[in-house]
């Protein structure tokens, strides 16, 4: 066989569009919550490929479940169904509130679906001007035009005006002020029960609630952006079960595949007719690829044990994370639900979180950022212990050298 052609990261600002700024080495291979990068130099994972990763590198149940579906069909279109996606439909259905779902590709198209979906419904209440969207401040939605637009965070979407209109945008977890913009011309409310991207912020749950009471009172779509808080991540199968309010549509992505792109919409009967034939659409959403790998990595997590494991692992990472915190001072709080923690750096070290996942990097830890003053981490959801202990050592490497 040929050689594969040699490649390094410099020729990632050789050939790539610069939207992103990698880490300075290449990852080649993973198995569990370690991989490796060109030099074999091993890291502990716990950024999880940003919530992805649920069960980890390489896991038996997701490489099994697409091998076995990659020898039998990838792809037949929308003229036809398949069987793993009428499974994963009928799983997605059983084990939430919904009664139907639209699937594609990815958490923004997921949004971009509800969005569309929560303006259709909208036209057809008779309502003049039904087209309103409520969203929050520092809210991340992803990057399509609208979803973007739907997001809070000016800095992603002034360059691509004109933006779509009837989106207002409100102060996270205030719920006077969302009471305030919420009336009868509002077709949705989009909100993320733990922001995510924005900081790893809990909502409240009087905030969800009264959203609810909101929407219920104006007509409008309550629309959960569960795409990075989704399949377990919390330690419940979606947060929206840990705040018992329960929305109209959700969104989820991210974890679904456990690293092999797929999303959702989950909607309920009240609203799915609303997309008749012909109104919305993608070409590859649903694809039996996809979809059995979703299917098998669902029904992996959505047992007691494996979320029962992410509320131990999150004490358990809180635990190690301030005996650290006490010993290095550089935390003002530790905060997330499950397995989607941020620790928010003290006002002296603002601005400073990438240098720390740098220096992790350097350490052999992967990390996230979510902003500038916040580190994240969403390991696999069912990370070992050990790498758990061996990951927070490399951690504390890496904080003695912010604390220097
Ligand atoms: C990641 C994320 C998205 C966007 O998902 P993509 O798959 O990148 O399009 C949307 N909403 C939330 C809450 C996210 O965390």
């Amino acid at each position: 066989m040929e050689q594969p052609i040699s490649v390094t990261r410099s020729n990632f600002n050789d050939w790539m569009v610069p939207v992103f700024a990698p880490a300075n080495f290449i990852p080649v291979r993973g198995e569990g919550s370690r991989i490796w990068d060109q030099e074999n130099k091993e890291y502990i994972d716990f950024a999880g490929g940003i919530a992805v990763n649920a069960l980890g590198h390489a896991h038996p149940v997701a490489v099994n479940a697409l091998t076995e579906q990659a020898t039998k069909l990838w792809h037949v279109g929308n003229g036809y169904t398949n069987e793993p996606v009428l499974r994963l439909a009928k799983q997605l259905t059983e084990q939430t509130f919904a009664d139907k779902v639209f699937f594609c590709n990815s958490g923004a198209e997921a949004n971009e679906a509800a969005l569309k979906l929560a303006r259709k419904v909208g036209l057809d209440s008779g309502v003049a001007g039904k087209s309103g969207i409520v969203a929050f401040n520092n809210a991340f939605h992803g990057r399509t035009l609208f979803t973007v637009s739907a997001g809070g965070q000016p800095k992603y979407s002034q360059d691509f005006a004109p933006l779509p209109n009837g989106i207002s945008h409100v102060a996270y977890n205030d719920l006077e002020a969302a009471k305030a913009v919420i009336n009868e011309q509002t077709c949705a409310v989009i909100v993320e029960p733990v922001q995510g991207e924005g900081g790893v912020i809990p909502a409240d749950i009087e905030f969800l609630k009264g959203l609810r009471a909101l929407c219920d009172e104006f007509g409008a779509l309550l629309i959960f952006d569960e795409v990075q808080t989704g399949v377990g991540r919390t330690g419940s199968l979606y947060a929206y079960m840990n705040y018992g309010v329960t929305p109209d549509v959700l969104t989820t992505a991210k974890a679904l595949g456990g690293g092999f792109p797929v999303g959702a919409m989950l909607t309920t009967d009240k609203f799915a007719p609303h997309f008749s034939v012909g109104t919305h659409g993608t070409t590859y959403g649903g694809n039996p690829l996809a979809s059995a790998v979703a299917g098998a990595v669902f029904e992996f997590i959505n047992t007691p044990e494996v979320l029962e494991g992410v509320k131990h692992r999150h004490q358990y990472f809180l635990d190690a994370l301030n005996t650290l915190n006490a010993e290095y001072q550089v935390f003002d709080e530790i905060r997330g639900q499950g397995l989607l923690i941020g620790c928010v750096l003290k006002a002296e070290y603002a601005g400073k979180a990438k240098d720390i996942t740098t220096w992790a990097g350097e350490e052999g830890l992967l990390a996230l950022i979510a902003g500038p003053n916040v580190v994240r981490f969403t390991p696999s959801l069912i990370i070992p212990e050990q790498d758990i202990d061996e990951g927070i050592t490399r951690l504390k490497r890496a904080l003695a050298k912010l604390a220097k």
